[in-house]
C-alpha cells in the first residue's frame, strides 16, 4: 500500500489537492498548476503555463507584487498561510480574489522554483470594498450637499480638516492645523459670537451640540464666503475632548436673504409713501368741498359790501354757512382718521333704505332739489352689518358725482334701488345708484377707481377710490356696470347681518 503511494505521481498528488496550487520559477513563470487553480482562475492550465503570476494579479496591486516577490527572492523561506501574504487576484471573468499564500522555496540545482497554495480571503475583500463603496458614497454625498468636515481635538489643540474645508479656508495643503491658525481666517466680527457657541458646547452639562454661522476670509484673496458649521462636542470622564462637525458654505444663500430682505425694505417704503399720499389726497377730498363753499360765501359777502348792498340777514346766512361748512369739514376730517386709524372695524345692523334716505336728506332738502329722484327701494329689506358712517360717506360720494354729471341733462334724473343678490354664493344687498348724465364709457370705466383719476378741472380723483375701498372694509364690493345704456350705474353690495 504504502509502495503503490509512493509510486503516485507528483501531479497525481499536486491534482489532489482541495487548495489551488502553482510551481513558478524564480522569476515568477507559471510551471505547473493544479486542477484546483486551473479552477480558480478559471484558465486552463497549458494557457496559464505561458503567463507570469504577476498577469493574473490585479493591475493597480501589479507593483506591490513585484517589490513582494523581490522581497521573498533575495531571502526565500518558507510562508506559511495566513502569515500575512497575499495578493489581489483577478480570474479569466475579471473578478478580483483577495488570496491569502504561502510560499515554499525549492531548491533544485542552478535553479528555485516556488511552490505557491492560495487560498481565498474574500471575505476582508468583500469586506475592504463595501468600506470603500460607503467611504465613496459619503465622499459623494458631501460633494452633493457641499460639506466640509472638521475634527477638533481639544488636547492636542489640532483640527482636522478635510480638502472642502481646506479649499474654503484657503490652505490648500494643510492636512491639519491648529486652532489658532483655524480661528484666524474667521472674520473678526464673527469671532465674539462664534467662540460663544463653542463655549456654550463644551459645557458638559449640556448635550455638546455646537451651531453657529459666521464669515471666514480667504487669506489668499480676501474673499469673504459665509460658513454654516454644525457639530457635536465629545466628552470625557467629564471633559470636553473632541468637537467633530461639518460646515457648508451658505454664501450663495446668505447674499439671496440680504437681496430679498432689501426688496421688502423698498416695498415697504413705497407701501409708506403710497399710503402718505393716499391720506394727503384723502384730507384734500374731505377738505376741497367745504373751502369751496366757503370761499364761495366769503365772495358773497365780499361783493355785498363793494356794493353797498349788505344787510344783516344775509351777512348772517353767509356766515352761518361758513360755520356749517367749517363743521362739516371738521366731522369729514374726524371720520377720515377714525378710518384711517382703524383698529377693528366697528359694525352694527343697519336698515339700508333708512340710510339711503338720511343720506339723500343731508345733502338736498325737496327745495334745492333741482333733479328728479326715483327710488326702488325693496320693501322688508333685511338689515345689512356694516359701519353707517363708512357706508353714508360711500351714498354721499355716489349722490354726488351721479347729480354733478347731471348738470347738462335735460331731464336729470337719479334713480336708487336695493335689491337682494346671490354673490359667490352668499346673499348680499345690492345698492344701485344710476343718473341719466353723459355716462362713463368703456376706456374711462377701466380707470375711474384708480387714484388721483378725474375727469373734472377741480376733481381729486380719489372719491371712488376711497369709496371701493370702504365697502370692501365692509365685505361687500363696488363696481360700474359697463353697459348701463344712457348714464351710469354704480352697484355696491352689502353683507345681510348674520
Ligand atoms: P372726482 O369726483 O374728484 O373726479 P371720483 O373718484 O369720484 O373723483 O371720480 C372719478 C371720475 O369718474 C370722475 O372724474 C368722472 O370722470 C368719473 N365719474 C364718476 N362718477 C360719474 C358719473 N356718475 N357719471 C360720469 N362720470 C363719472
Amino acid at each position: 500500500m504504502i509502495d503503490t503511494l509512493k509510486n503516485l505521481s507528483f501531479q497525481a498528488i499536486f491534482d489532489a489537492s482541495a487548495d489551488a496550487m502553482m510551481l513558478t520559477d524564480d522569476a515568477g513563470r507559471i510551471e505547473i498548476v493544479n486542477s484546483a487553480a486551473e479552477q480558480l482562475f478559471g484558465y486552463t492550465a497549458d494557457e496559464l503555463s505561458d503567463l507570469t503570476l504577476e498577469m493574473l494579479i490585479v493591475p493597480r496591486y501589479r507593483k506591490q507584487y513585484r517589490y513582494q516577490q523581490e522581497f521573498f527572492f533575495t531571502r526565500p523561506i518558507k510562508c506559511s498561510m495566513g502569515a500575512g501574504n497575499e495578493l489581489v487576484a483577478m480570474n479569466r471573468n475579471g473578478r478580483e480574489m483577495l488570496l491569502d499564500i504561502s510560499l515554499s522555496p525549492i531548491n533544485m540545482p542552478h535553479q528555485l522554483h516556488v511552490l505557491i497554495t492560495f487560498n481565498i480571503a474574500n471575505r476582508r475583500l468583500d469586506a475592504q470594498e463595501a468600506l470603500r463603496a460607503s467611504e465613496e458614497r459619503l465622499r459623494l454625498a458631501k460633494q452633493a450637499a457641499g460639506l466640509g468636515i472638521f475634527d477638533y481635538d481639544f488636547k492636542r489643540n489640532i483640527v482636522y480638516w478635510d480638502e472642502q474645508m481646506r479649499i474654503l479656508w484657503g490652505k490648500h495643503s494643510e492636512k491639519t492645523v491648529n486652532y489658532e491658525e483655524f480661528v484666524a481666517a474667521i472674520h473678526p466680527e464673527d469671532r465674539a459670537a462664534r467662540q460663544t457657541a463653542i463655549d456654550k458646547a463644551m459645557d458638559p452639562t449640556t448635550n455638546g451640540e455646537f451651531k453657529a454661522e459666521y464669515r471666514i476670509v480667504d487669506p489668499n484673496n480676501g474673499l469673504e464666503r459665509w460658513i454654516f458649521a454644525r457639530g457635536q462636542v465629545y466628552f470625557e470622564a467629564g471633559q470636553a475632548n473632541r468637537l467633530i462637525g461639518v460646515t457648508r458654505d451658505i454664501t450663495e444663500q446668505k447674499d439671496f436673504q440680504k437681496k430679498q430682505y432689501k426688496q421688502r425694505k423698498e416695498a415697504e417704503i413705497m407701501i409708506k409713501q403710497q399710503v402718505a399720499e393716499r391720506t394727503a389726497s384723502a384730507i384734500a377730498h374731505e377738505l376741497n368741498q367745504p373751502l369751496t363753499a366757503i370761499s364761495a360765501y366769503g365772495e358773497v359777502v365780499l361783493q355785498a359790501l363793494n356794493n353797498d348792498v349788505l344787510n344783516s340777514d344775509n351777512l348772517k346766512n353767509a356766515l352761518q354757512g361758513c360755520v356749517e361748512q367749517a363743521q362739516r369739514a371738521g366731522r369729514s376730517l374726524h371720520e377720515l382718521l377714525a378710518f384711517l386709524q382703524k383698529g377693528e372695524l366697528i359694525t352694527e345692523q343697519i336698515n339700508l333704505n333708512d340710510l339711503i334716505h338720511d343720506a339723500l336728506n343731508n345733502m338736498y332738502t325737496d327745495d334745492d332739489r333741482w333733479f328728479d329722484l326715483v327710488l326702488h327701494l325693496k320693501q322688508h329689506l333685511p338689515p345689512v352689518q356694516c359701519n353707517r358712517i363708512q357706508v353714508q360717506k360711500v351714498l354721499v360720494n355716489l349722490f354726488r358725482n351721479a347729480v354733478e354729471a347731471m348738470s347738462g341733462s335735460d331731464a336729470p334724473t337719479l334713480t336708487i334701488t336695493t335689491t337682494r343678490h346671490i354673490m359667490a354664493g352668499k346673499k348680499m344687498a345690492v345698492v344701485v345708484v344710476q343718473d341719466n348724465g353723459p355716462g362713463v364709457d368703456r376706456a374711462i370705466a377701466k380707470r375711474i377707481f384708480e387714484p388721483f383719476f378725474t375727469t373734472k378741472t377741480t376733481g381729486i380723483g380719489m372719491g371712488l377710490d376711497i369709496s371701493r375701498a370702504l365697502i370692501e372694509a365692509n365685505g361687500g364690493q363696488l363696481w360700474i356696470d359697463p353697459d348701463a345704456g344712457q348714464g351710469a350705474k354704480f352697484h355696491f353690495s352689502l353683507p345681510f347681518a348674520p
